[in-house]
């Protein structure tokens, strides 16, 4: 069984400088490929500095380039320039961690929808898919995506946590969607369960989000109380329950989902 964790955040300090094991565990666990997200300019360049000093063949990780909503008060020509730079190396796969949280608010709103805009923009003109985070914003994400998303070449909303409607809206518009181990969380992501069924194959990837939402049904819980992406068999256990599905199954499906989305090479032999 091969796995694909669509978003590791490996530059978090909680991992620091254990990254060695933290890969060698992925692959004992399956997850033979992973795309480490970038949330700024500094940190979409240390995202590629290490994926280049721990894969240095490009098998295995693969990175984005962009700047996450909380940091877009921090866009300017400059940041623009620097995740530009990035877009054009090979081993950067898609632009993002972009979006709109009106959730938490770190930036003003008409600045996360500038930085949203303009990298959208760059998505298009490097055809790149796009790597969303949306949290309470949905709608203004559909108004702003229908203006683009004919000259995208996908975009995938990750660690989807929203509702039925506005699952059905993103479908609509042909977006891909992430899942996280959100779903295993009794307290807030239950609402998730009668949901995934109707995600339809091809449009499902899964991820971990680490070194954050360590799955609460996780058992034994690690020690360190961190996320990692060896823990994304987890995430599939949970889906395949919801989705009716077998692991197996659901693995091979949502791999080879992210395998086109990314245009990821066919992973070595693991184990
Ligand atoms: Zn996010």
């Amino acid at each position: 069984m091969q796995l694909i964790d669509i978003g590791v955040n490996l530059t978090n300090p909680a991992f620091d400088e254990q990254h060695g094991d933290l890969l060698q565990r992925a692959i004992t666990a399956g997850v033979a490929q992973m795309v480490v997200t970038g949330t700024s300019g500094e940190v979409s360049e240390r995202a590629l500095e290490l994926a280049e000093q721990l894969d240095p063949h490009g098998h295995r990780l693969f990175t984005t380039a962009g700047v996450h909503p909380h940091e877009a008060k921090g866009w300017d020509a400059d940041t623009q320039r620097r995740i530009e730079a990035l877009l054009g190396h090979p081993r950067v796969r898609a632009v993002g961690e972009c979006g709109l949280d009106f959730n938490r608010d770190f930036s003003p709103r008409p600045m996360q929808e500038r930085a949203l805009e303009e990298q959208l923009a760059l998505a298009a003109r490097y055809n790149l898919p796009v790597f969303l985070h949306e949290r309470d914003a949905a709608p203004r994400l559909v108004a702003m995506l229908r203006e683009w998303r004919g000259r995208l070449t996908g975009a995938v909303v990750h660690c989807f946590t929203a509702d039925r409607n506005e699952l059905f809206a993103y479908l609509d518009m042909d977006l891909h969607i992430g899942i996280t181990g959100w779903i295993c969380d009794e307290r807030r992501g239950s609402h998730l369960h009668p949901l995934v069924g109707s995600i339809p194959r091809g449009r499902l990837m899964l991820e971990t989000d680490a070194p954050y939402l360590l799955p609460r049904t996780l058992r034994p819980k690690p020690k360190s109380g961190r996320n990692e992406p060896a823990f994304l068999p987890e995430v599939l256990r949970e889906v395949a329950h919801h989705r009716g599905e077998t692991e197996a199954d659901l693995a091979a499906h949502t791999s080879a989902t992210a395998r086109a989305f990314f245009h990821l090479p066919t992973p070595p032999a693991s184990h």
